[in-house]
């Protein structure tokens, strides 16, 4: 794979422009509103769609009925609707039950869910697996409900269906695999959920006409129960598996994060800290903890182990907009998201680069001079670059890759690529294949 300059402020556009398009849907774990996110992202890549039939055994778990929505509201003794679906998909509780009654304010206010702190946003709340009914309100619209009967209407269907998930395989030379997951069940939420599927897209679309060594998975799934059924199935393929990323919380303006897998030392942990490192800007490194987390819990589970890291700018629980109709459009910048992609891009050059090579002449150093490998030139640029080669072919000992010269040296990667480029072609090393 080649190094590229990319424009970022173009890509950033872009992916923003797909989160705008993705932003309305009404999305959940399972239901339309994945199809139609998935038929989106079909117009960028061909994805295959996969459908999982509702009471199929995964794991431990059973496919749930797919949940589908056609309206829901609570009208006061008016007829006005207090709260209305139609406005924004967080008002309905996600995976609600349906009802249609008439209720005192007091019986209604038990199924009403806001946030204090927050008095204008709307809060996203869940209940997947236990049924109920509900509404989410600003705590501004809650404080105005005054006395009185109020029609709870919800059209909501709960029935044998299925899960749906897309996937996406780019093959490369060899048939060892990186995956990129993401997770497309949250409705009207920008950074968490949205961001990573738009960048995972663009990821892919970016891969799809380039050469590369590995070939590159993309999952685009709902979290926990999607992660679980594609691993279920997928239990064949999973030694393939040689390095994978969560991608969420991408569009925020904070430092990029790093959560670790759970083997702490896997080479995807290795090299996205160098990434970090390199880039020259903040970032933050957390090590893997099962006990929060998005599909890394799934992927890392004691059972599989697979060395799966998530990268994001601000983690997702630590901004305040955090599952609220705050995490909308305006929350998120394209300036990050085409950084956040510069970022990914990057990791994938890394693993694809991170070979080792051998020195064909290990004893004493060879003459560079008559190579014309040595300058003496007194600038700081030449300097390091005639560092870089001799780091270059001291540790060309076949056991260490270019990565582990660039962490060993404290030269950026790419230095440490160009030292090698010099090297092969001056045919002082050779690539171990
Ligand atoms: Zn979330």
């Amino acid at each position: 794979m080649e190094d590229i300059k990319m424009d970022i402020d173009i890509y950033g556009l872009e992916i923003f422009k797909l989160i705008e398009e993705l932003y309305p849907i009404c999305r959940s774990i399972t239901g339309n509103g994945v199809r139609s996110t998935l038929e989106i992202i079909k117009k960028h890549i061909p994805i295959t769609v996969h459908e999982v039939a509702s009471g199929t055994q995964v794991l431990d778990w059973v496919i749930p009925e797919e949940w589908n929505v056609v309206d829901a509201f609570v009208k006061d003794e008016q007829g006005i609707k207090v709260i209305d679906f139609k406005k924004s998909n967080l008002h309905l509780l996600n995976y609600s039950s349906p009802i249609h009654k008439f209720l005192q304010l007091d019986e209604l206010k038990e199924h009403l869910y806001f946030l204090p702190d927050h008095p204008e946003w709307i809060p996203y709340v869940t209940s997947y697996y236990q049924k109920n009914w509900g509404f989410c309100l600003s705590y501004d619209d809650y404080n105005k409900l005054t006395d009185g009967i109020y029609e709870v209407f919800i059209d909501t269907s709960f029935k044998a269906g299925n899960l749906t998930y897309g996937e996406f395989l780019i093959k490369g030379q060899s048939e060892k695999e990186v995956v990129i997951s993401c997770y497309l069940c949250h409705p009207s939420l920008c950074n968490d959920s949205l961001t990573g599927v738009a960048i995972a897209a663009f990821l892919a679309k970016h891969l799809k006409s380039r050469k590369h060594y590995y070939s590159y998975r993309f999952l685009f799934i709902p979290e926990t129960i999607g992660s679980i059924t594609w691993l279920h199935f997928n239990e064949d393929k999973l030694g393939k598996i040689e390095h994978g990323l969560i991608a969420t919380c991408l569009g925020d303006n904070g430092a990029m994060t790093y959560k670790k897998s759970r083997q702490g030392n896997a080479k995807i942990d290795k090299v996205v800290e160098k990434v970090l490192i390199d880039s020259g800007n903040p970032y933050n490194i957390i090590e893997f903890d099962p006990s929060d987390g998005s599909d890394d819990r799934q992927y890392c589970s004691t059972g599989f182990n697979l060395p799966f890291g998530t990268l994001m700018r601000t983690k997702y629980g630590c901004f305040p907009e955090y599952h609220t109709s705050a995490d909308n459009l305006d929350f998120i910048k394209p300036d990050y998201l085409g950084q956040s992609l510069k970022y990914y891009i990057d990791i994938l050059y890394y693993l694809e680069k991170d070979d080792k090579y051998l020195n064909i002449y290990p004893k004493g150093e060879p003459n560079m001079g008559k190579r014309n490998l040595y300058r003496s030139v007194n600038k700081s640029e030449v300097k390091n670059s005639q560092a870089v080669i001799f780091w270059v072919l001291n540790f060309s000992d076949g056991q260490h890759s270019l990565l582990d010269i660039s962490y060993r040296s404290g030269f950026s990667f790419r230095e440490i690529c160009n030292g090698a480029k010099i090297l092969c072609e001056a045919g002082l090393i050779q690539k171990i294949e």
